[in-house]
């Protein structure tokens, strides 16, 4: 653990005032900071440099060089670079709104405007990556995904149970207040870093398996649909409150799932969502690379252009 206060003893460090931890990784800590030059709240990624392989450091530094020639308003900017002997430090901007994961357990699980609102934020993030910028995220997951800022979100309380009623799927669904701009912005965060640890120390974080293509994991050439397919498994997660592919502790048997693309609109959960919303869940986690959307197609589709209206729960 680095202690806090150290960190002000670093050239270039005096300026930020650490305040709290926002999260932690294997390699890395991330505090939230005051940036006493401009009187603005930062984010601070902290990198152990001491347990990296020199290829490992030289794709930080080459995903650095990357991240600083991103500029979009989905995809975390990079405020600055500092390093030491023994540490990276990635200044980014904050996002107050924390993880889209914690708010998926918070709501339970998002309306489908709601998760329109988010989706679609994420997939120009993607289709910045992918067409203007010709490269591949490769970790698109919930916890890599922040908010800024968060609004009020309230709770709608289910309206009373009639004995012969259906069963009730609407219990615990939130509905977000669409006053300027929905939950706030999203924005695409750990851009590459944690895979380059990850893959070079040729280990598999399980936690990410359940995002991770049928071509990742059968080991075959991958590009950018991977992300589309990680994208589709965020969107599934997002309508229903739990992921496409799962498996309690049989790392073999998901990875098997994965691979034969094997899910389900689950009922009740996936009764009360719209076709459409379906529709684009299935072109996304399309097995066969060369037949999954791609983000153009992502984008234009009627869903996530809007276009067909919602069904709610009950209706
Ligand atoms: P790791 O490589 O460990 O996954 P991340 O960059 O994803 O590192 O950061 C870890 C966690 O720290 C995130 O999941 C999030 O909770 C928090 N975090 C990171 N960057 C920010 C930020 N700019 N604003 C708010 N929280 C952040
Ligand atoms: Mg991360």
């Amino acid at each position: 653990v680095t202690p806090a206060n150290e960190l002000s003893n670093y050239v270039g460090l005096e300026r930020y005032l650490l305040l709290s931890i926002l999260g932690d990784g294997a390699f890395s800590i991330v505090y939230k900071a005051l940036d006493k030059q401009t009187d603005t709240h930062v984010a601070i990624k902290v990198i152990r440099k001491l347990e990296l392989k020199a290829n490992q450091r030289i794709s930080i530094l080459k995903e650095v060089q990357l991240m600083k020639s991103l500029d979009h308003e989905s995809i975390l900017s990079l405020c600055g670079f500092l390093e030491t002997l023994e540490y990276y430090f990635l200044i980014t901007e904050l996002c107050q709104g924390g993880e889209l994961f914690q708010q998926i357990v918070h709501l339970t699980y998002f309306s489908e405007d709601l998760a329109r609102h988010c989706i679609r934020q994420v997939a120009e993030g993607i289709g910045y990556l992918h067409e203007v910028k010709g490269v591949v995220h490769r970790d698109i997951k919930p916890e890599n995904l922040l908010f800024e800022p968060i609004p009020f979100l309230a709770r709608v309380d289910p309206a009373p149970v009639q004995p012969d009623d259906e069963p009730k799927v609407d219990e615990g669904r939130f509905v977000e207040n669409y006053g300027g701009g929905g939950i706030g912005k999203v924005k695409i965060g750990d851009f590459g870093l944690s895979k380059i640890i990850w893959d070079e120390a040729t280990v598999t974080p399980c936690g990410t398996i359940g995002y991770t293509a049928p071509e990742i994991v059968l080991r075959q050439n991958y590009s950018k649909a991977v992300d589309m397919w990680a994208l589709g498994c965020v969107l599934y997660t997002m309508l229903c409150g739990f992921p496409p592919f799962y498996d309690d502790d049989d790392i073999d048997i998901l990875t098997e799932k994965v691979a034969r693309g094997d899910y389900t609109f689950m009922s009740p959960w996936w009764d009360s969502i719209s076709n459409e919303a379906k529709d684009l869940v299935a072109h996304l986690l399309c097995v066969d690379p060369t037949q999954r959307y791609d983000i153009h197609q992502c984008l234009h589709h009627p869903w996530l252009l809007g276009q067909v209206k919602s069904r709610k729960a009950g209706h």
